[in-house]
This record gives structure tokens, C-alpha cells and sequence, in this order.
């Protein structure tokens, strides 16, 4: 039998303290640890049995399902896309990345649900100027977006995952 691992450096625990906040919380490492477990079962991990072997371990009805859900988020990504500084249109190829996509949308569905099983999910937290009037649900959301968060840039654009529209 072969095992995975998730390996979670200690430093993205850290980014949790010195608030913790539970919307937080969830929001970044517990939608990482969502995204990692999903990637056993996304378009590339569902393709192996429980022995780690390549093997069509699904129903029909359930395999037909699988790839309804895959090909619905391969075509939402396919409209994703970014413009250049010079006007240059990239788009995300949602073939590509449907691993990663069904892997980000598993993990965070997991980790709201989580979340708001939580008994503390709306512990108040510190209400610096810029979160006055934020609810619990929105930190959540603002903290997977935050962690994840990169400045685009045309680099970035040309060497990831993209396309010339
Ligand atoms: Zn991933």
C-alpha cells in the first residue's frame, strides 16, 4: 500500500497566532489542508484505487457525475483570464488546472463547513479600521484570498498555467 503526506511547514502555522481568530483560521491553513486532502480524490487522484494503483474504482453513475462536476469547472476556468500591461489576453486553460481548481474549491467547501461546525465560528475578533463591520463569513473568505494573494504580473501571466486568448 502507498501512503500520501501532507507536509505543512510550520511557518503557515504561525501566520494563524497571535489572534486566533477562527474565521482565519480556516480560512488559510484549514483551506490548505482542505485543497491537500481533495488532491486525492481531484481529476488526477481519483483515477487511483485505495492500493495506490491506476484503477477505475467508481460506479458508472458515480464516474459519469465525477466528470460532469470536472468538465463544469474545466469550462468555468476556461473564461478566466488576464490582460497584459500591453493589452494582451491570457486565459487560464481549465484542462490544465482542473486538479488544482477541484482541489481549491473541495478544500475551501471543506474548510467552511468546518468552520462554521465550529462552536467558537463567531468569536468576536479585533476590529482594526480596516475590518469594521466584517462579518466572521467574510473574514473567512478574506483570509483564503489573502494567503493565496499574489500582485499580477505579465511574468507571472506567460509562465503559469495560461494561454494567449
Ligand atoms: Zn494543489
Amino acid at each position: 500500500m502507498q501512503y500520501s503526506k501532507i507536509i505543512i511547514p510550520v511557518a503557515m502555522l504561525q501566520m494563524n497566532s497571535p489572534n486566533d481568530v477562527p474565521a482565519a483560521f480556516y480560512g488559510n491553513i484549514g483551506a490548505v489542508i482542505g485543497h491537500e486532502i481533495i488532491h486525492g480524490f481531484d481529476t488526477n487522484g481519483a483515477q487511483f484505487d485505495s492500493d495506490g494503483n491506476i484503477n477505475s474504482w467508481m460506479s458508472q453513475a458515480g464516474q459519469a457525475s465525477f466528470d460532469s462536476m470536472a468538465q463544469c469547472v474545466i469550462n468555468e476556468y476556461n473564461e478566466f483570464n488576464y490582460t497584459d500591461s500591453n493589452g494582451q489576453v491570457y486565459k487560464v486553460n481549465g484542462v490544465q488546472t482542473a486538479g488544482e481548481n477541484v482541489a481549491d474549491n473541495g478544500g475551501l467547501q471543506a474548510a467552511y463547513n468546518a468552520f462554521m461546525s465550529d462552536p467558537e465560528w463567531n468569536k468576536p475578533f479585533p476590529q482594526t479600521p480596516k475590518l469594521k463591520d466584517t462579518t466572521n463569513e467574510q473574514l473567512f473568505f478574506l483570509a483564503f484570498n489573502r494567503f493565496w494573494c499574489i500582485p499580477p504580473s505579465d511574468a507571472f501571466a506567460a509562465s503559469h498555467d495560461m494561454r494567449f486568448a
